[in-house]
Order: structure tokens, then C-alpha cells, then sequence
């Protein structure tokens, strides 16, 4: 099979309150707030998304917002850390940041011949930040107080715990076309596309391990990108003819998507580059307005009343 998958379209989580959210990736990490919408599946409920300067495919992580629910239990069949990449160097300035906030950081420790850091985010969800030298060039978002030669500007691989590795392992390399790049301890590392930061999928071995329940604190999915459309269908009906359920391709206003699940329960989504985020806003002033889809712009007043207001973070507290 030669299709091949791109490298991370986005990552998305469940978070509890929606600004304390904001505050923490666009104020405490600098990610830009790209997109203030709704889940379309659920148009009561925020869906937030920060990325780079351009809201650029790769660069995307995204939340769910469900306030008053309770947290879920990290296990098997999930993603259970988000990776971020950040250059080389910036890992002590990272350091610092989040622990005068108050945030305890763990590490730098090494693995795949790579410097990390790992943390939790205010919902408890892992967090590491990678210092690596991605292949594809992503623009920082200016923030105040955050060099540009330390801001965080993508993806770098998210982490799934899987129970049954062997059949998620052969799936991932004969149906998804990722190249497995060695082995860690109960950890094994795949990548696609170009390869490296951005790419990446490590998956850790969590036989006997209980499994999880996804709720607040925990990353819903992680979406796959692909070019075009035709490339999208062709995904699908290859993923359809290996047996696979897989959804109808979706219209998720900034990409267009196909999801299902992979062998050990965690749920992928292959999502197209195009449109991107600057469909329906100038990209100027990305995410200053709640943003409805047309089949949900009829009941905007309706849901802009059952919203809880959020702001921007007045560039977090100030340069330390
Ligand atoms: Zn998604």
C-alpha cells in the first residue's frame, strides 16, 4: 500500500471550564487561539482550538468543553499524553515559566535521543514539550512575555496506552502505512509522513492494565491529516474494504473528516488540510468571535445565551 498519511492534523481533549483552558495554552504555553466555535455533535458545549500564528494543520490542539463533569481515568485503549515541540534549548525557559506559575514540571529526561519535560494541565492531562527540530517550518504566535526562539509551534506525537499492541502495531504499519522507528521499554514509536516532530505516534504496552474512561482531563482523539478530498474518500474506502467501520466523511467547517477506531479502542480521524481556519474569520483576528457553523447559525442567540462568557488572558500575568 503506498497512501500515506501526512502527520498530526490536530489533537483533541476534554476540558472542564473553558477559560481556565485559555489561559493555560494561549496565556501560560503562547499557542494562539485560533477558532471559538461549538461542538457541532453538541452545539451546547464550547469547542476551542489554539495552534500556531496561521492555525496551521499540525499545529492544532483542541477542546471539548464540559464543565461540571467529572474526570476521567487515564488506562488502556486511550491517548494518554500530548507531546508539543518546542526548539532546542527553550526546555529550561519552559521549566521556569510553569513552575513560577505554579505549575510542577518533571524532568528533562531523554528518550528517542530527545530532551522533555513533562507536566499536567490544570484538568490533569499529560502534557510533555519536546525539544526537537521539526521538518515543517510553523510560525509563533507573538505573545508578550515568550521569546519567539522558545515559542511552542506544533504537535510533536501524542502517546496510547493499548492493551493488544500486536494487532494495533500491524495495523498502524499494513492499513495506515506508519513505519515503526524502535523500542523503549514498554514503549514503541511509529511515525508517518515526513517523519519526526509532528508525526509521530508512540504507543505504550498497557496489558493488565485497567482500562480508561474518557471524560474531563483525557484526549478524545487524535486526527490524521491528508491533503485533498480525493484523499479523504480514497482513506475511507480503502479503511472500508480492510473491514473497518469508519464513518461518512464529515463537513467539520475548517477540515472535512472520516473517523473510527483503531485496534486497541483509541479513536483516529483523518482530516483534511483544506479548508483550514480562515474559512469564516480574517486571519488576522482568528478566534475573537464565536464562530457557528451555517446549519447553527439560525440558533446563535440561543446558543450564545446557554455559553459561558470567556476573554482572551491579558498576555497571563506579567514578563518575569
Ligand atoms: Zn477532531
Amino acid at each position: 500500500m503506498s497512501r500515506v498519511l501526512s502527520g498530526i492534523h490536530h489533537v483533541t481533549a476534554i476540558c472542564g471550564d473553558p477559560q481556565r483552558t485559555i489561559d493555560f495554552y494561549a496565556g501560560l504555553l503562547g499557542l494562539r487561539f485560533v477558532k471559538k466555535t461549538v461542538n457541532f455533535d453538541d452545539p451546547g458545549a464550547y469547542h476551542l482550538y489554539f495552534g500556531d500564528a496561521a492555525g496551521g494543520p499540525g499545529s492544532i490542539v483542541t477542546f471539548f468543553a464540559w464543565p461540571g463533569a467529572p474526570r476521567g481515568r487515564m488506562g488502556v485503549g486511550q491517548l494518554t499524553a500530548l507531546a508539543l515541540a518546542a526548539p532546542h534549548g527553550s526546555l529550561g525557559f519552559w521549566k521556569r515559566r510553569l513552575e513560577s506559575e505554579g505549575v510542577p514540571v518533571q524532568g528533562e529526561e531523554e528518550r528517542f535521543g530527545e530532551r522533555l519535560i513533562r507536566l499536567v494541565d490544570p484538568d490533569g492531562l499529560p502534557i510533555e514539550i519536546v525539544a526537537s527540530d521539526p521538518v515543517e517550518r510553523h510560525p509563533a504566535w507573538p505573545v508578550g512575555n515568550i521569546p519567539e526562539d522558545v515559542a511552542i509551534r506544533l504537535v510533536h506525537g501524542v502517546t496510547a496506552t493499548i492493551g493488544t499492541l500486536a494487532a494495533s502495531a500491524s495495523m498502524y504499519e499494513s492499513e495506515l502505512g506508519f513505519r515503526e522507528l524502535g523500542s523503549d521499554g514498554r514503549r514503541r514509536r511509529f511515525e508517518t509522513g515526513h517523519g519526526g516532530a509532528g508525526a509521530l505516534l508512540d504507543v505504550v504496552d498497557g496489558a493488565g492494565d485497567s482500562r480508561g474512561r474518557i471524560a474531563v482531563g483525557q484526549i478524545h482523539h487524535v486526527a490524521w491529516r491528508t491533503p485533498t478530498d480525493e484523499e479523504e474518500i480514497a482513506w475511507r474506502d480503502q479503511l472500508l474494504a480492510s473491514g473497518r467501520f469508519v464513518t461518512p466523511v464529515m463537513d467539520r467547517q475548517y477540515f472535512r473528516s472520516i473517523y473510527f477506531h483503531e485496534p486497541g479502542g483509541v479513536l483516529f480521524e483523518i482530516a483534511t488540510d483544506p479548508p483550514g481556519f480562515a474559512r469564516d474569520e480574517p486571519l488576522e483576528s482568528l478566534g475573537t468571535r464565536l464562530m457557528l457553523p451555517p446549519w447553527l447559525e439560525p440558533y446563535r442567540g440561543r446558543i450564545e445565551e446557554a455559553l459561558p462568557p470567556v476573554h482572551l488572558p491579558a498576555i497571563v500575568r506579567a514578563a518575569r
